[in-house]
This record gives C-alpha cells, structure tokens and sequence, in this order.
C-alpha cells in the first residue's frame, strides 16, 4: 500500500497503529470483488447466513478487551464503555441472525382489489439489493458499523466497509472477527481512506447498490444528492431536548439529563443537546443538575472518566465557541467553562435564549445549555424550530400531558421520563427531518436492504 496515515490516540497523542489510505482504484476493485461475491452469498441458505453472523458474534465476545482497548484509545472512549460496546454489538449481530430467519415474504390472493381475480397469486419473497456501501462515525466505531453490516449479510447483501479514519482500526479488528468465521472473504471489503477523498467515488459508484450511512447531516446531505437511483438510509445529527414540565420528579429529570448530556462527553447522537424547562422549576432543576455535573469524573480514558477529552482539538474549538458565544449575550454559565487542549470541562449555561449558536447548533461536547419557559406551546414550537429532529424527553408525571405534546413533537422517538437514547436494538430507530432518512432499528434495517420480488401464478 502507497499511503498510510498514522492514527493517533485521543488522549495520549502517541502513534497506536496506522491506516491505509487506498487510492480510487483499490477501492474500485474492493467494489468489484464484493459484487462479483454478492450473488453465491445471496444464494446461500438464511440458516447458514445466520450460523456465521453467531459465529462473529462468538468472536467479538472473545476478544472484546482487545477491541475494546483499541475503541477506547482511538476514539477516547473510557474502557469500560468501549468494551461494554463490543459486548452490546454481540448482541445486536445475534439479534439479527434470529431476525433474518423471520422474514418469510408473504402471499398474497389476487381477488381482493376490484378487477382482480382469484386465479392469480403472488408470491412476494425479500431479494438482497446486492452490494451495500456502509458509512459509519467515529463515536460508535464497533457498534454503528455492526448495526449496518450484519442486517446487509443476513438479508443476502455483500458489503463495502468505509469506517470513519479515526475509529478505522477497532473497525478493522471486528472485520478481522468477521473473516475468522466461514464467511466468504471476498463478501465483506474494508477500505480505507479519507472519507473527503474516496466518499463521492464510493457512493456514485454504479456497482453499489444501497448506502446505509451515520454521521453528520452535512456529510448525510451530500450523500443523498449524489446518489442516483438506490436507496439511501441516514443516521445524521441531532438537538435532542429535555422538557422538563413543572410538575416533574426533578431528581429524576437531573439524574437522567447529566447521563444523557454528559456520557461520553457528550459525543452521542442521541446526548440530551437543549433543556427546555418550565420557568416555575428551572432554577430548583439547574441547581440539581449543576450539584450532578459538579460530580462526573473527569480525565483519560484509561482511568475510565465520564468527560474525556474531544475527539480533536478543532471538536474542543468548536464548543468553545459555542459557550464563548452564550457568555457573550448573556447566558449565566453555572458551572464549566475549563478546558485543557481538548478536554472541554462538563459545562452547564442558564438562562440560554434563541439568539445564541448553543440554542441551535449539535455541539457533539459536554455543554448543555438551559432554556426558561413558560407556556406549553412554547415548548412545542422551541423544540420544532430546530432543523433536527431525532429524539426528545418529556418529564412529568401527566401520561396525558405528555402524550399531547410528544404527539406534536417533530422528531422520531418521545422518552417519557428517561433520557433520549438508541435503542433497545430492535427497536426502529427514526431521525426526522435534517436527522435522517429512513428507517433503522435490526428489522427495520433488515428491510431496508432489501426489496420485494413477486412470482406471480396465473391459475
Ligand atoms: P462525519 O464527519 O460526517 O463522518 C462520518 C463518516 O462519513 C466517516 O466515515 C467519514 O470518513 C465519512 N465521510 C466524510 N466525508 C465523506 C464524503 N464526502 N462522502 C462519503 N463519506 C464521507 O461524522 P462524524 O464526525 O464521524 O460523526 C459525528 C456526527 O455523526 C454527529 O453529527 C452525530 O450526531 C452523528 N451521528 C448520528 C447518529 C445517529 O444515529 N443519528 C449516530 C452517531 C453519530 P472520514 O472519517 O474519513 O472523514
């Protein structure tokens, strides 16, 4: 191989291992070898399919310390959560096993619709689409990329592999798991290169046949303009808000809004991004919430910290800016605002209004800001003014009440009393709006690789 960029870890900043950085014409041919694979696996029997998606599973179970090091190092994730990753990804990969063993296509009886007859029959079985790009971020470098291939192998599909470059590595141990089963090689391609370099030829290459992609909307967006004629699915950014009514458990509505901001740094799609509080209670919830984030543990990975440092030093920039930004029109900054190169201290503002960047923007870092209200319409239209819409919480103890607003609400899932969150795992998984297109979860997903073929009997 040419070129290969050294990878970095996040908070140590020593060399850990390299990448290849593949021209266009490697990853050509890493194209034409999964589909010239594609159509002998797609024969292959479900049950067989499903043997070899347990058998990976069996694999990373094994080695879910090395790959958890290698996730926690990459992208600074604290150990536990990492290895915790690989674990859930096991499961995820049985799951799906299981899930494509249930689809069974349907029968359909001609004379239902006026003008049918009832000589004809349709039988409707689900085709592999052929050869599935998959995307995936850097923050979940195990289980994103998962979540896409193995629904895409079970359904029949080959796949073509393009992990983010930082979270390329654990990315490439797990496809490593993958070829220590009976899988045909040449079914799963890993490549390798800067997404700005390599990404328009992989998604308008006419040898690929589906794209599944999670990252940011900008990426996302250019994603779906460039690709003629297939399906496009897309996990993309978010601004997820806690709504927290005044007649909520407030201890509940802080234990749940730190985990759901500050987990991770607050690098999750799914990280509560905006609190919208009743005014009557936001002073009570902010000195809650402040009492909380006052507690996280901040530091390295390796000492297994809730707040680690940002995935670079431009992530650490761009919250900076945020928070700079609010302080500057008049936020009321509770705690934070500590930073350390890339490590950004859990930093909470009240007292946020909608003319700062932080009411708005996906700050994918460990700052939430507070935002005071005080009519239940408000809440609606606040929390629908923003150009995402993946998830959202509702805190209160009014089933009623929270049923009317979630019903409202434009985005794909409402948390009653608990933080926005993926999963469980079959669950569908929906961003609405600039959060997506499409639908996920494991038999969502399943679906979404592949389309309907009817065999039709004229009697
Ligand atoms: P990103 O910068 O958009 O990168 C995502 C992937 O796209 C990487 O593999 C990247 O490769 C690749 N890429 C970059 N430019 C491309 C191009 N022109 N064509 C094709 N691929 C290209 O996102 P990220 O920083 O890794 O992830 C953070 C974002 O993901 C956040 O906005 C977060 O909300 C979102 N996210 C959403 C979900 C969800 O389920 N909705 C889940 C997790 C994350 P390189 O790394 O080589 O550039």
């Amino acid at each position: 191989m040419k070129n290969e960029k050294k990878v970095y870890s996040v908070s140590g900043n020593e060399v850990f291992g390299s990448l290849p950085l593949m021209s266009q014409e490697e990853v050509g041919d890493k194209i034409h070898q999964a589909s010239a694979a594609q159509g002998s696996w797609g024969s292959t029997e479900v049950y067989k399919r499903a043997e070899i998606l347990h058998e990976w599973a069996e694999q990373l179970v094994k080695k879910q310390d090395q790959i958890g090091e290698v996730i926690s190092k990459e992208v600074g994730k604290n150990l536990a959560s990492a290895v915790k990753e690989v674990v859930r990804t096991a499961d995820l990969i049985r799951y799906t096993a299981e899930e494509g063993c249930r689809i069974h296509g349907e029968l359909l009886k001609g004379d239902s619709s006026k003008g049918g007859s009832s000589n004809k029959m349709a039988m409707v079985e689900q085709e592999p689409l052929g050869v599935v790009l998959a995307i995936s971020p850097f923050n979940y470098p195990v289980n994103l990329a998962a979540s896409k291939i193995a629904p895409a192998l079970i359904s029949g599909n080959a796949v073509v592999f393009k992990p983010a470059s930082q979270g390329a590595l654990s990315g490439k141990l797990m496809i490593e798991a993958l070829l220590e089963t009976d899988l045909p090689s040449d079914t799963i391609q890993f490549v390798s290169g800067k997404g700005s370099e390599i990404g328009d030829f992989l998604v308008t290459h006419p040898n690929i046949d589906m794209i599944t992609f999670t990252g940011s909307t900008e990426t996302g967006q250019a994603i779906s303009q460039k690709a003629k004629m297939i399906p496009v699915v897309l996990e993309l950014g978010g601004k997820d808000p806690a709504i927290v009514l005044e007649d909520a458990d407030l201890d509940l509505a802080a234990e749940h809004i730190v985990s759901g901001a500050y987990s991770y740094s607050g690098q999750r799609c799914t990280a509560i991004k905006r609190v919208l509080a009743s005014d009557t209670i936001a002073h009570d919830l902010s000195e809650k919430i402040k009492q909380k984030v006052e507690n996280l543990s901040v530091g390295t990975p390796e000492d297994n910290a809730t707040v680690t440092p940002l995935i670079n030093n431009e992530a650490a920039d761009f919250v900076q800016d945020l928070i700079d930004d609010a302080l500057s029109k008049g936020a009321e900054l509770v705690t934070g605002n500590r930073r350390e190169d890339h490590l950004v201290y859990p930093t909470l503002l009240d007292h946020v209004n909608s003319d700062m960047k932080v009411a708005w923007e996906e700050p994918f870092g460990p700052v939430l800001p507070i935002i005071r209200i005080n009519e239940t319409e408000d809440f609606v239209s606040l929390s629908n003014q923003s150009q995402y819409g993946l998830q959202a919480s509702i805190f209160t103890k009014d089933v009623q009440k929270a049923r009317d607003i979630a019903t409202k609400l434009d985005v794909g899932s409402v948390q009653m009393n608990a933080k926005t969150e993926r999963g469980p795992d079959h669950f569908p998984f929906i961003g609405a709006k600039n959060s997506g297109l499409g639908s996920q979860g494991i038999r969502r997903s399943i679906e979404s690789m592949t389309r309907d073929k009817l065999f039709i009997l004229n009697l």
